[in-house]
């Protein structure tokens, strides 16, 4: 199977919904988690037995699911400033952000685990989820 084809095929497996919080789990951290959570495992191991693949490990899923569940556009790296949560204006509701434009990330929350703060983080983004938050 093509990381295309496997991406449809757990899509269709697990939902549309658990697909999306998939996903979207899979690249909210910044910079992006070292593991996968305990329920991504479980559901990637019920997924492979199902269709008869390999496990899929945390470097391979990204290599796979790098595609914004929305728009389904590849995803990209960026270099984004990080912001205090309080500082960020927006028109949307965190709702509407869910729904239309999850993977913006014109910038980092600056509610990282760590005692230090750099000024930027590394973040993943969807250039189509961008384009409409210019909008
Ligand atoms: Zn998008």
């Amino acid at each position: 199977m093509t990381t295309g084809e496997i991406r449809t095929s757990f899509e269709k497996y697990v939902g549309n919904d658990k697909y999306n919080h998939f996903i979207l789990t899979l690249y909210e951290a910044f910079p992006l988690r070292n593991r996968l959570f305990f329920w991504q495992e479980q559901l990637l191991k019920e997924f492979t037995n199902e269709y008869d693949l390999e496990l899929i490990e945390l470097r391979q899923a990204h290599k796979i699911f790098n595609h914004c569940p929305v728009h389904n556009y590849e995803l990209k790296n960026d270099n984004v400033p990080i912001v205090d949560g309080n500082s960020i204006s927006s028109n949307f509701s965190n709702e509407k952000e869910k729904e239309f434009f999850p993977m913006a990330n014109v910038n980092a929350p600056r509610n990282l685990e760590r005692f230090s703060y750099p000024k930027n983080v590394d973040v993943i983004y969807c250039d189509k989820c961008r384009e409409f938050l210019k909008q």
